[in-house]
């Protein structure tokens, strides 16, 4: 069923058919998935990956993530080691991205992986894409569908607010349940968190038995370049504001309820917090607020994920 927006799609089988043609055919589309909406093509195709590249004016260096639903088709491309089987049957599928060495023989476009030796890969819960996914043959090269360096999309709404009609197809597919992107791990050395996200470093290095390495990263993307995650105003982190113009997200209901103050979880749960904060700088943005101030979130599992993403937003 189309809506007013007549780009953005219910699911069901005819869009489902129409959107793995599209892909087919090299076009890109916005799909949903439990961390945040994706700008999906296929990772086979440089058409598709240079169309990705331009539609979100992301820098060539950095390179994207590729989604597989079977560990049979993500071993056509990357070589898999004792780390990265523990950590796929704890946490896949879900919000983690694995750094991997990249197969020589595999089809996976230079263009997509910024002509590194690694690829980065990642198996979404989300049904929707799986299903997109699993009806094509090829796996889907699906970096966060924003313009580059700015808020990662949650809705199908968002997704059309960042490219209008520059995308055909966009599905609709509720809420991402996690609300902000995937913990990206290398596993190609020593684990190393790349990104934090829902899934922590503290669960990770428990889990393995290992600590987790904290040398610097040579690898050079927006994921880890400072500024990123930018709502469009400036974010200062840590402050009140001193006048109602000014936008105050706050966390846990320590403050007394203001018609400016935007309370990420009033039980104080940082996973639900991580989840309502790009929902609560968007509603801030479009609410015509010059400025957003941050109060303090305490920095412990999904909470270091919410720092990270603020800290770079005030960049
Ligand atoms: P996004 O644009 O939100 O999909 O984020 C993709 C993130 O994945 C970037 O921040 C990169 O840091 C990371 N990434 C993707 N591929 C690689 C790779 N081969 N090596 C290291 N990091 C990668
Ligand atoms: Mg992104």
């Amino acid at each position: 069923m189309k809506n007013i927006y007549s780009n953005i799609y219910s699911f069901n089988k005819k869009i489902l058919k129409k959107t793995v043609e599209s892909l087919k055919r090299g076009n890109i589309v916005g799909l949903p998935t439990e961390t945040v909406y994706g700008l999906a093509g296929n990772a086979y195709s440089k058409a598709s990956i240079k169309k990705i590249y331009k539609l979100k004016k992301r820098p060539k260096v950095n390179p994207l993530i590729i989604h597989y639903t079977s560990l049979k088709d993500a071993n056509k491309d990357v070589i898999f080691n004792k780390n990265f089987f523990k950590l796929y049957k704890k946490f896949c599928p879900g919000p983690i991205t694995f750094v991997l060495k990249k197969r020589e023989n595999t089809n996976i476009d230079k263009l997509a992986t910024a002509g590194l030796n690694t690829v980065a890969i990642r198996f979404p819960k989300n049904n929707i894409v799986k299903t997109v996914i699993r009806s094509s043959k090829f796996p889907l090269a699906m970096p966060s569908a924003n313009l580059s360096s700015r808020l990662s999309p949650i809705n199908a709404l968002d997704v059309y607010e960042e490219f209008q009609k520059k995308i055909k197809i966009i599905i609709n597919g509720g809420k991402s349940k996690i609300g902000i992107e995937s913990t990206v791990l290398d596993l190609t050395d020593k684990p190393r968190i790349l990104r934090p996200g829902i899934i922590s470093s503290k669960e990770i290095k428990k889990f393995l038995k290992t600590n987790l390495s904290h040398k610097k990263s040579r690898i050079k993307s927006p994921g880890m370049l400072k500024k990123h995650y930018s709502p469009g105003i400036p974010v200062i982190i840590g402050r009140k504001p001193s006048n109602i113009n000014d936008a105050f997200i706050i966390f846990g209901n320590k403050y007394k309820k203001r018609k400016n103050f935007f309370d990420l979880s009033k039980n104080g749960d940082l996973k639900e917090a991580a989840a309502n904060l790009y929902k609560i700088m968007r509603k801030i943005k479009k609410k015509g607020y010059k400025r957003i101030f941050v109060s303090k979130v305490p920095n412990y599992g999904p909470g270091i994920a919410i720092n990270d993403r603020l800290k770079k937003a005030s960049q």
